[in-house]
């Protein structure tokens, strides 16, 4: 699904209380009653035309109508929650304007916004859940069955824990964007002028590189934790040039890791499989494009486990729980997780960027990757027609009408 802010500017503080009820009551109801939504909105802004806002909110698809139910009501839809959270984003000066995207994931939409500075940064917009928001149907029974799942929830903890981790690691020095903001399931970081490894299709020194990125693996295991996904798609690849040298080969390639929903603490049951997993990765992606095969074996689990807390290392994982991030919000968070691994491996139509095996030569691939997976995700979204927002460079404006 995509965010459209086109409707934005045309709400009225009414719609916008409105839907922040609809929101509130989304708490407890998994279908807010009409009646509920009225006497929420009236009692943060006295009695008026509350239907009014609830047939313009359900036009233009931020809430949702839902007949079957055994009583009128409505539910807040991805859109009406992507609103609510720029709402809070451009209250909070985080975000001015939202421009084009430029990934699309099956956990998430990537955007690039700006401040009212033009300063551009990065809106991460979590949407747990989408796998199963096929049909309708699906999407019903899910919700029927899953009540405390809902893709509401999750994605809000899938962006808790990754601004959580984000800052964790930042301050422990890790290279990853600079955490700005987080509202409901999105994320505001800083934009990292880099290409994924993906996209690199030769580097001078592999063996350099190799090594930087184990490193980090190692790094992250002596904090205590797995990156869980240390993939391609996952690692950009900054390039510094050398103060005073122009020369093309003299510059410095710098990792940068992102997406951390799915990091697993170093004490984790599986923790094993998933740092096998992540190194593996590496070893696999090096060997097949740039046939760079490493003649030191491991890193071992084994060995990386002795080092957690070495040397004083601060454990981010105990670090994030201390947060907030409680042990069932992690609970949950996960079986999402591996729920959409499971339908992802399950569904090869959705997955071919990911289970790259023989997509080995699409080098000049380049940012149109999002807006093809946008295409395959079509149709999956129950929400009202989304109309894009990919006009090259062209900062859309957000005016929000709100006075509060
Ligand atoms: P997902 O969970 O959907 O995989 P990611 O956080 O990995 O989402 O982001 C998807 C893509 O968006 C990345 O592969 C990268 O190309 C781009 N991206 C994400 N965050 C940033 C950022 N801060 N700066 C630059 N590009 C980013
Ligand atoms: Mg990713």
């Amino acid at each position: 699904m995509k965010l459209d802010t086109k409707a934005m500017r045309h709400l009225t503080a009414e719609d916008w209380r409105v839907l922040t009820a609809v929101e509130m009551g989304s708490k407890n109801h998994e279908i807010v009653p009409t009646p509920l939504i009225e006497k929420i909105a009236r009692l943060k802004g006295g009695a008026s035309g509350v239907h009014k806002s609830i047939s313009a909110l359900a036009k233009v698809g931020l809430i949702a109508r839902m007949k079957e139910a055994k009583y009128d009501g409505y539910r807040l839809t991805y859109g009406g929650l992507d609103y609510l959270a720029l709402h809070t984003h451009a209250q909070r000066k985080h975000v001015y304007s939202v421009g084009s995207r430029i990934g699309v994931g099956k956990e998430s939409d990537i955007m690039i916004v700006a401040d009212d500075k033009g300063t551009q940064k990065v809106l991460k917009i979590h949407r747990l859940g989408r796998i199963s928001f096929r049909t309708v149907k699906a999407n019903r029974d899910y919700l029927k069955n899953r009540a405390s799942a809902s893709w509401m929830y999750l994605s809000r903890l899938a962006a808790i824990k990754e601004f959580a981790f984000m800052q964790a690691l930042k301050e422990e020095g890790f290279p990853v964007p600079e955490p700005i903001a987080q509202s409901r399931h999105t994320i505001v970081m800083t934009l990292i002028d880099a290409l994924p490894l993906r996209q690199i299709s030769a580097v001078p020194d592999p063996a350099g590189l190799y090594a930087d990125l184990i490193a980090l693996i190692l790094r992250l295991a002596k904090h205590g934790l797995i990156h869980g996904d240390f993939n391609e798609f996952n690692i950009l690849i900054r390039e510094d040039k050398q103060p005073g040298d122009a020369a093309a080969d003299d510059l410095t390639l710098t990792p940068i890791i992102i997406d951390f929903p799915q990091m697993v603490s170093m004490d984790h049951p599986n923790a094993e499989m998933y740092f096998d997993r992540d190194v593996n990765c590496i070893k696999l992606f090096f060997e097949r494009r740039f046939h760079f095969v490493s003649t030191a074996p491991g890193p071992l689990f084994k060995d990386a486990k002795k080092t957690v807390g070495r040397d004083g290392a601060r454990r981010l994982d105990a670090a994030v729980e201390a947060s907030g991030f409680t042990k069932k919000m992690a609970k949950d968070l996960e079986a999402a997780i591996r729920e959409q691994e499971a339908n992802s491996k399950s569904n090869g139509a959705e997955s071919d960027d990911l289970e790259d095996s023989s997509d080995e030569e699409d080098e000049g691939k380049d940012s149109d990757e999002g807006v093809n997976g946008a295409e395959a995700a079509e149709g999956q979204h129950i929400i009202g027609s989304h109309i894009p927002l990919e006009t090259e460079g062209e900062m859309q404006k957000l005016t929000i009408n709100d006075e509060t």
